[in-house]
């Protein structure tokens, strides 16, 4: 399975420690918080896969910081579970429409838990986290971490994996430096943008290798695209 992280919010201590193991135990990488404000801080540095967000939280509540999240394009599909207690009208849950994928009632089993959490990740994630994604003559195993050109393995560092990956689920559309800094790099505030220009050259380099280096072209004034159909 590929290395999933999950952010956790929740702000009873003993739930959220328990979500942690939980989630640990399943393969997951996690990161626990107690509030939305700390949530969004994590976020200005790391794009989770998933968040799993209790609904009652002090100051800003789940689902009104979740709201905000949904107006932001970059966080638009990003997948949200939402935790909620019994008692707390199902119906409403329900009427959020697409800015929850899901949510749970406390208590639960850690096992369903972990159930509904890999399936809104399937269903999210269509190409993106499958096991392989084969664009022409190229294969990405995200299980083995291995980059394959015309079955010969291609050594890749794991930064021009990320963005080999993101390349191959989204050929042919243009992304600007800012744009592919936050899907392969996360929101860091400390990264530059040259430094997407860096990795691109690297990749370049190793695609050349393969008489390959004229699937990353550049879009003058703009940024790169991954074309395949030239
Ligand atoms: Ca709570």
């Amino acid at each position: 399975m590929p290395n999933f992280i999950i952010l956790v919010v929740e702000d009873e201590d003993a739930i959220r420690e328990m979500l942690v193991v939980v989630l640990e135990q399943a393969g997951f990488t996690v990161q626990a918080v107690p509030n939305a404000e700390d949530a969004q801080r994590f976020l200005n540095d790391t794009l989770p896969d998933l968040i799993l967000l209790d609904w009652m939280l002090p100051n800003l509540n789940g689902v009104e910081w979740a709201r905000r999240l949904r107006k932001e394009p970059i966080y638009q599909e990003l997948p949200i579970i939402l935790l909620t207690a019994r008692g707390e009208e199902e119906d409403k849950i329900r009427g959020f429409g697409c800015g929850i994928d899901d949510y749970m009632t406390k208590p639960f089993s850690p096992r369903e838990l972990v159930a509904r959490l890999r399936a809104v990740l399937r269903r999210s994630s269509k190409h993106q986290w499958s096991p392989q994604i084969i664009v022409g003559d190229l294969t990405l195993d995200t299980e083995q971490h291995r980059l394959m050109i015309s079955d010969k393995v291609v050594e890749v560092s794991p930064t021009e994996f990320r963005l080999m990956q993101f390349f191959m689920t989204h050929p042919d559309k243009v992304f600007n430096r800012t744009q592919l800094l936050d899907q392969v790099w996360g929101r860091s505030v400390y990264i530059e943008e040259r430094t997407v220009d860096v990795h691109i050259r690297r990749l370049r380099k190793i695609l050349e290798a393969y008489g390959r280096e004229e699937l990353v072209q550049t879009v003058r004034g703009f940024g790169y695209r991954f074309s395949v159909t030239q």
